[in-house]
């Protein structure tokens, strides 16, 4: 529509020169003349805003399914995936990629759109006025084509540089910036090296956009010299039949003039948006490679959900080695675990406790042997209903950047308040909580109220007590903390303990000393297994790690 109000000017002005020209030029003709024009004006530029509008949304919606799509096919990704690629990576798909898109959509769509209609039109009307003069305008269109593919090609090499070097920048300013980056940097005094070592990434990024923009910049240049040369050629041969009185000055002059002119825009529109679109196509790449890996812990497709669980976990004949490792992190592990037991994970550092645990959330998946609950392969269960029976209290506990209440009932949240005060008064926070300035709806996480370690502990306790699942999976903190917190914690986890399934990585001695089993494992191998009385009188590696690692613990006990 826009496009065909553009072709109107074309018209009057041929008419308005042959109006002028005549031996007597009618006041009025010129004057109602230019009133159409100036109406064609107006009427087009409002057909332009509502088309512009129409594109936006067009693009925005495209752009908004996108950035759903990718956020949740990310949440469906395993643990593995994340550890895998640097979250930074991540973030650059759903800001930088995502963004690129939208700006060549909404740029592009309208452009292709309106250009290719003009183009249509503007031949049709050639044709009409004066076809030897359309041949030779058209005549001009492959010079500017062939080029256009050339540098379609470039430009997508172009942006896909961009692209990479802005994934870069953004995982290195992650890295970098956040908190604990920060404080790194800072307590190394190496704000020097990060400073020079942005500065490569940021110089390395202003060249490739550079590079990106001028490749741009040179074919645009291109085509501004042919949409000045069009038109004296133009005139060249419409003067030479004009000499010959096969055509009117009105119909030279539109095709030299208005005719080029638009043509060329439309022209020059067309391939524009052809090269935004052939960089955009690099960032689709990225895009979609994203989309297409496949989550590694996609579930059966006859998968059953649970509705009632009982908590009672195995391992059968469970081996799990990670990706490039030489000896696997969990070697044939047997496990039986009854409903309601309470199991300790012991063993040194790198032994595979945290694998273990990780199995038995289906965080990994073995590569050989089962893990079961309740009888039915973890794999074989929805991941819902899994992790709906699961609660997983970590080491360092993360809290959102939001109230606490928010926090706690994140595993239930149409908790009512009385739930959480009850949560809150078994994790032993209810003091706590009643002094904070504003009680369950302090901002925490984050930016908000600091929240001292054992603190964090006792929400990330109280969340999972809200939540109630049938098999809780803890980390210990290692962090040795004051007596009171210590106490505090320990009356917390016995009522965390007492209503299912706990399998805990243990560092306290009241932890291991209540278990119902001990797990002792070494190098991925289970060395041990039994009770705490029994295995000290056994006197082999439970007692040696017993000895050191929880001396502090009767320590602070006897004190
Ligand atoms: P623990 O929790 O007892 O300290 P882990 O289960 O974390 O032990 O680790 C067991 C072994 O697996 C260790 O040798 C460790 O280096 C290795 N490991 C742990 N996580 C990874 C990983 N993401 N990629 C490769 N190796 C890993």
């Amino acid at each position: 529509m826009q496009a065909l109000l553009q072709l109107v000017p074309v018209l009057v002005f041929r008419a308005l020169v042959d109006e002028l020209t005549r031996r007597h030029p009618h006041f009025g003709g010129v004057a109602g003349l230019l009133g159409l024009g100036l109406l064609v004006l107006i009427a087009g530029g409002l057909v332009g805003v509502a088309a512009n509008y129409l594109a936006t949304v067009i693009s925005e919606n495209i752009v908004f399914d996108l950035r759903q799509q990718l956020f949740g096919h990310l949440l469906g990704q395993s643990m593995g995936y994340f550890t895998r690629r640097r979250s930074g990576d991540i973030l650059s798909n759903l800001v930088n990629d995502v963004d690129g898109i939208e700006v060549v959509l909404t740029q592009s769509l309208l452009n292709f759109i309106r250009s290719g209609c003009l183009l249509v039109g503007m031949v049709a009307l050639m044709f009409a006025l004066d076809w030897r003069l359309a041949v030779l305008a058209l005549l001009i269109v492959p010079v500017v084509v062939i080029p256009l593919r050339l540098a379609s090609r470039k430009m997508y090499g172009t942006r896909m540089l961009v692209q990479e070097q802005l994934t870069d920048v953004t995982a290195y300013l992650q890295e970098t910036l956040g908190l604990s980056g920060v404080m790194l940097v800072k307590a190394f005094a190496r704000q020097e090296l990060e400073r020079e070592r942005f500065a490569r990434l940021n110089s390395d990024l202003r060249a490739r956009q550079v590079r990106a923009a001028m490749t741009a910049r040179w074919f645009g240049m291109f085509l501004t010299i042919l949409q000045a040369a069009g038109p004296m050629l133009l005139l060249l041969i419409g003067g030479l039949l004009l000499t010959h009185g096969s055509a009117g000055l009105g119909t030279v002059l539109a095709f030299s003039t208005v005719i080029v002119g638009q043509l060329g825009g439309s022209v020059q529109g067309l391939g524009s948006a052809a090269l935004a679109t052939a960089g955009s196509l690099a960032i689709w790449q990225r895009l979609f490679d994203v989309l297409d890996d496949h989550p590694d812990l996609s579930e059966h497709d006859d998968a059953v959900a649970l509705p009632e669980v009982r908590g009672a976990i195995s391992f059968d004949d469970v081996t799990f080695s990670y990706p490039g490792a030489a000896h696997p992190a969990l070697d044939n592990a047997k496990v039986k675990i009854e409903a309601g037991q309470l199991v300790a994970l012991v063993g040194p550092s790198g032994a595979g406790k945290t694998t273990f645990s990780a199995l038995a959330a289906r965080f990994i998946d073995p590569q050989r042997g089962k893990v079961m609950l309740d009888g039915h392969d973890l794999r074989a269960i929805t991941l819902d209903s899994l992790h709906r029976s699961i609660g997983i209290v970590f080491q360092d506990p993360y809290l959102f950047h939001t109230t606490l209440r928010d926090n706690l009932r994140y595993g239930r949240p149409e908790a009512a308040d009385d739930d959480i005060w009850e949560a809150v008064r078994d994790a032993n926070l209810e003091e706590f909580v009643s002094a904070l300035p504003h009680g369950l709806d302090t901002i925490v996480g984050e930016r908000g109220h600091r929240l001292s370690g054992g603190e964090k502990q006792r929400v990330a306790i109280a969340r999972v007590l809200l939540k109630d699942p049938r098999v809780l999976l803890l980390d210990e903190a290692t962090a040795h903390l004051d007596n009171v917190s210590e106490r505090l914690i320990q009356a917390a986890l016995q009522r965390l303990f007492a209503a299912r399934t706990s399998i805990v990585i243990a560092h306290r001695l009241s932890t291991v000393v209540s278990a119902d089993v001990i797990l002792v494992l070494d190098r991925g191998v289970i060395r041990e297994r039994g009770r705490h009385e029994d295995l000290l009188v056994k006197n082999g590696l439970y007692r040696r790690l017993h000895d050191s690692q929880f001396a502090a613990d009767r320590a602070g006990t006897a004190a």
